[in-house]
Order: structure tokens, then C-alpha cells, then sequence
């Protein structure tokens, strides 16, 4: 019996999350073993348990074979001590659960194509992986701070620190990808600038001479981010730090149209994941039935593609999803103008009555 930790979290978390359980619902009734518990995290877990990292939600999700999570977050919660802020909490549990190597594919379904704010013939096709490094970086360097400088004036400070073996398994995690993929890897750092990323750059070298199928380039990261929105389809698997994965998976998801299409995927080393959609908690359409599901139920495909083996399963959900679209089902951050849109839970349904 698969089991899995859901944690809805805030903002739209709860109404994705319970689109995305009606799918495992209308599996499981089709044979699918699977069983979940639930539990609060970011502003959810300082409500119920005082901290955004509740320790009994940090156990279920590590006797668990896998996490779902909806998104965390609300400006309810932008005033309290920054330990305490929900976004800790997401910081805290992927740390937690060494969850290294961040997936975000970025796919413009071709019924999409005209969400894109890009020329149709740029992005029409696009298929990239973008991995980025989850636990290291300038997220987590020490020293960090504000400090109070002799002059007077305060000064904010942060580290961007990598160790050899931090880059080497990203790279390690992207390799392999690309291996299974078109075989081109592009690993992105800003090495004319940081000694960080000059290591990070040998490194990827050194990896790379056990990968002779895959042909790898370096890019600067103000180059990436102008290439991925000039001619996005270069790219197949792309690697790089914490922060530049942060910044250039969000110019991906964009290029697809909406950001509420894309799902994501954290891996430990033994390919234990957490999945949850790419975009946040989007507090300014909580609770209006507005929020697209599919990026979290996307989240599920990948959840059992990649962590409970039911590739099967994860196809049937892929393919639905396509289907819904060919049907014209839009919500309305992926609807062209002129239209009609429809809300969260009828798009659940809808994922639902096609499998
Ligand atoms: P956001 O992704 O929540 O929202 C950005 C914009 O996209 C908003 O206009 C929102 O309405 C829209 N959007 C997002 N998801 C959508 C969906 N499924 N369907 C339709 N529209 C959608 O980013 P933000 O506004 O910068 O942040 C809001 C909160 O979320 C903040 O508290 C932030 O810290 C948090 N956040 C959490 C995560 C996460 O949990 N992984 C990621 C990013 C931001």
C-alpha cells in the first residue's frame, strides 16, 4: 500500500489539494493502493501547532512514501518573526528530507498555445526540465543577517556557498534526466562574476566525463534568462543553483501561459519526493473557486510517475488532462479572452469524468 502525506497548507492550498484528492479518490475506486493522511504546514501549522513546521507534520511526511503539497503563505502571516513565517516551513521540510533536486517541467500544451505571451511559433512544442538545487545556496549560507554597521547605517547580508559534493549530485540528478531526455544539458551559473560558480562550472565538467552521451554547455545566468524568452526550445535540461532556478523556473512557467498548469517534483537521493505545483497560495483568489487545479493534479501524475512506480496510473491522469482541454475547459488564468471560463471544482470534475 502506497501511503502518502498531504499537506494542503494555505491560501488556494486547500481547494487544489481536494481537486487533486478526487483523482486519487476516482483511482483508488479503479484498484490504485493508496491511502493518505493529512497535516498543516507554513500558515496552517503556526495556527494548530504554533510553528510553520509542525514536528507531527514532519513525521507523517517522513514515514510517508511520498508528499503532496498544495502551496503555503498569506499576508496574514507576513508580520510574524521570519522563523515563524509560513514560507520556513517549506524551507525547513525539503531540508528536512534532503530533498536536493527540484524538477519543474516547463510543457506548452499545444491547446495552449495561445495562452503563451510569447509569438506561438517560439514556444509551440516547448519541452524543458529545468532542475534546480533545493538545500544549499545563498537560501541557507551562513552568515546571514542584518547588522549594525559603526557608521550608523544597517547592512543585510547573505551567503552564497556551495560544497563540491552539493554540486555534484545536481549535477548527477540532471545528467541522468538528460540522459533520458534529448540529451543536452545546459548548467547555468555566473562564473565571470562568483568564485561560487567557478566551482560549480569544474565541477559540472568533472561530471560530465561520465556522461559522454550528453553534450553540455555553460551559460551565464543574464543570458539564460534573455535566451529562455528569445528562443526557449535551445533548451532541453537546464541546471543551476537555488536562487537562479528560482528566478528562471518562473520565466519557464510563464512561457507555458500559466503558471497554474505546471506541476513540480523534489527527489532525495533514493527518489523520495515531495510534489506540489509550481505557483504559491495566490491569497487574492482564495476561497472564489477561481483557482486552477490542474498543476496540482499534474503534482499527483508526477508523484506517481516518479516516486510510487504507478506509471500507469500516471498516464491516465496526463492523458485527462489533455482531454479537458481539448474539451475547451478553461479557468481563467489559461482562458483566451472571449472565453468561457469555468472554476476550481468543476475543472476537478471534469479531470475526473475523463479519466
Ligand atoms: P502566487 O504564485 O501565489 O501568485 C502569483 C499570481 O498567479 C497571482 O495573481 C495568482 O492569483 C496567480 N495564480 C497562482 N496560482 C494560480 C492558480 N493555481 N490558478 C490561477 N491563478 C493562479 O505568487 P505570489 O503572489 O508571489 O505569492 C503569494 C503567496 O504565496 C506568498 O505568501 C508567497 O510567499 C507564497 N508562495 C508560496 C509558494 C509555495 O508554497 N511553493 C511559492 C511561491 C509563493
Amino acid at each position: 500500500m502506497n501511503k502518502i502525506a498531504v499537506l494542503p497548507g494555505d491560501g488556494i492550498g486547500p481547494e487544489i489539494i481536494a481537486e487533486a484528492l478526487k483523482v486519487l479518490d476516482a483511482l483508488k475506486a479503479d484498484g490504485l493502493e493508496i491511502e493518505w493522511q493529512e497535516a498543516p504546514i507554513g500558515g496552517a501549522g503556526y495556527d494548530a501547532a504554533g510553528k510553520p513546521l509542525p514536528d507531527d507534520t514532519l513525521n507523517l511526511a517522513r514515514q510517508a512514501d511520498a508528499v503532496l503539497l498544495g502551496a503555503v503563505g498569506g499576508p496574514q502571516y507576513d508580520t510574524l518573526e521570519r522563523d515563524l513565517r509560513p514560507e520556513r516551513g517549506l524551507l525547513a521540510i525539503r531540508q528536512e528530507l534532503s530533498l536536493f533536486s527540484n524538477l519543474r517541467p516547463a510543457i506548452l500544451y499545444p491547446q495552449l498555445a495561445d495562452a503563451s505571451s510569447l509569438k506561438h511559433d517560439l514556444v509551440a512544442g516547448l519541452n524543458i526540465m529545468i532542475v534546480r538545487e533545493l538545500t544549499g545556496g545563498i537560501y541557507f549560507g551562513q552568515p546571514r543577517g542584518i547588522r549594525d554597521l559603526d557608521s550608523g547605517e544597517q547592512q543585510g547580508y547573505n551567503t552564497m556557498v556551495y560544497s563540491e559534493s552539493e554540486i555534484e549530485r545536481i549535477a548527477r540528478s540532471a545528467f541522468d534526466i538528460a540522459q533520458v531526455r534529448g540529451k543536452k544539458l545546459c548548467s547555468v551559473d555566473k562564473a565571470n562574476v562568483l568564485e561560487v560558480s567557478e566551482l560549480w562550472r569544474e565541477t559540472v565538467d568533472r561530471v560530465a566525463k561520465d556522461y559522454p552521451e550528453v553534450e553540455v554547455s555553460h551559460m551565464y545566468v543574464d543570458n539564460a534568462a534573455m535566451q529562455l524568452v528569445r528562443a526557449p526550445k535551445q533548451f532541453d535540461v537546464m541546471v543551476t543553483t537555488n536562487l537562479f532556478g528560482d528566478i528562471l523556473s518562473d520565466i519557464a512557467a510563464m512561457l507555458t501561459g500559466s503558471i497554474g498548469m505546471l506541476p513540480s517534483a523534489s527527489l532525495d537521493a533514493q527518489g523520495k519526493g515531495m510534489y506540489e505545483p509550481v505557483h504559491g497560495s495566490a491569497p487574492d483568489i482564495a476561497g472564489k473557486d477561481a483557482a486552477n487545479p490542474l498543476a496540482t493534479i499534474l503534482s499527483v501524475a508526477m508523484m506517481l510517475r516518479y516516486s510510487l512506480g504507478e506509471t500507469a496510473a500516471a498516464d491516465r491522469i496526463e492523458d485527462a488532462v489533455g482531454k479537458v482541454l481539448s474539451q475547451g475547459l478553461r479557468t481563467a488564468d489559461i482562458a483566451a479572452e472571449g472565453d468561457k471560463t469555468i472554476g476550481t471544482k468543476a475543472m476537478g470534475d471534469a479531470v475526473v469524468a475523463a479519466l
